[in-house]
């Protein structure tokens, strides 16, 4: 098969062509039918690098168009245009591509190229690991670097992106390239071509990039975390950046107006409000407690088996002490249940003063429900969820 002319060399900014089908191969595949499509020539970056393809359309015959949702290169470097359709060798096309979304992927990698160049001439490590899907765009650096280090390399960025540098893309000689340095991620052979942005960045690569930094628009960083020995640092430039940050500020509109406050204000509002739950929390909680004695000591000691049913919240600790009181005033089982039938029940039951065996109890209730817990003759614990926890009670003092 002929190689396929690969326009986006000549130039990043073709949208449209027209080319001639060299081949069209149905695959029928688990996931569905396809056609994969191969053309004399294309604007159609195919996925490679860690980086996603470009989508678009072929238009052909009388007014037909087949969406190309993939483009993807095999080891023989074959273009393959994964196509909703079929289109008969020798048809002319004319293909469209998804500028938006091929424009976008220009910004991220550009955004991608000047910010590892700095890194690797401020810290001298190389990224190892480049990803540009639409959800994401991560690069891993061999070496560590902090949330400073970060925001400095962040504004560098994004005053190369304002000096609105020229992004050149060669085809350096041989020789030429002998004294050149600049990265890349494997041993290169053939053809090398070389892209340079001012003294920012100079790296072998064949994806396309944008003409100036200023298209890049921004670069905002919004992720960094330690991965293997280094670092993962995700990012987005241009229109990405600027969707993410009009988001964040929505939700911070939103938590201004909840906490009705200034945006300034929102952490010491919230730390505020923090703290104020954590307090009354603490004393619901003592105030149950306190409750939940006064409701015991009003059980009569005749009383045998004993089992109290609270709402959900109450503390582990709260249900011991009161199991274990009950355990000193009653003969049969005391028991404690704590939740509601969309969160599932915890339990403590306890022996009693008679010293039933509290596992005896557990079998009864792993009858009627499925429990998750354990424990000794004396005490069991653990959890379940019930319809109805009234029917489970009255089981277990049959
Ligand atoms: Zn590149």
């Amino acid at each position: 098969m002929a190689d396929t002319i690969e326009l986006y060399y000549e130039s990043a900014y073709t949208k449209e062509f027209d080319a001639v089908v060299t081949g069209c191969n149905p695959v029928f595949d688990k996931k569905g039918d396809f056609f994969e499509i191969t053309l004399d020539r294309t604007a159609f970056f195919p996925e490679q690098g860690g980086q996603s393809s470009d989508l678009g359309q072929l238009l052909f015959g009388d007014d037909k168009r087949a969406v190309v949702s993939h483009t993807a290169i095999d080891k023989d470097k074959v273009i393959k245009h994964i196509s909703d359709c079929e289109i008969a060798v020798g048809e002319k096309v004319h293909g469209i591509i998804d500028w938006e979304h091929r424009f976008s992927n220009m910004q991220q990698h550009t955004g991608e190229h000047i910010f590892s160049g700095i890194v690797n001439s401020m810290f001298g490590y190389d990224n190892v690991g480049f990803h540009l899907s639409d959800q994401e765009v991560t690069m891993d650096y061999n070496g560590v670097l902090t949330a400073e280090n970060i925001r400095e390399i962040e504004l560098k960025v994004n005053k190369a992106i304002w000096e609105n540098i020229e992004v050149v893309c060669e085809f350096p000689d041989k020789e030429a390239l002998e004294q050149i340095y600049y990265r890349s991620k494997k041993e290169l052979t053939g053809d090398i071509r070389i892209v340079t942005i001012g003294d920012y960045d100079c790296c072998a690569c064949c994806a396309p990039h944008v003409l100036r930094t200023g298209e890049v628009g921004i670069l905002k960083v919004i992720g960094l975390q330690n991965y293997k020995k280094g670092v993962r640092v995700n990012i987005l430039c241009g229109k990405r950046a600027l969707e993410y940050i009009c988001e964040e500020n929505k939700i911070v509109g939103e938590l201004s107006n909840m906490l009705t406050t200034s945006k300034d204000n929102i952490l010491p509002a919230f730390k505020k409000n923090t703290d104020e739950i954590i307090k009354l929390k603490s004393e619901l909680s003592a105030v149950r407690e306190k409750l939940i004695e006064y409701e015991i000591s009003n059980i009569s000691p005749s009383l045998k088996d004993v089992f109290l049913v609270k709402d959900a919240g109450i503390d582990q600790n709260v249900m011991r002490k009161t199991v274990n009181a009950l355990s000193e005033k009653h003969d049969g089982y005391c028991g404690f249940f704590s939740g509601d039938v969309k969160n599932g029940y915890r339990f403590i039951i306890a022996s009693g003063r008679n010293k039933k065996s509290a596992k005896d109890l557990l079998t009864k209730l792993k009858e009627k429900c499925d429990v998750k817990g354990g424990g000794s003759d004396l005490m069991v614990q653990g959890s379940f969820s019930c319809e109805n926890i009234d029917d489970v009670v009255k089981c277990l003092k049959e």
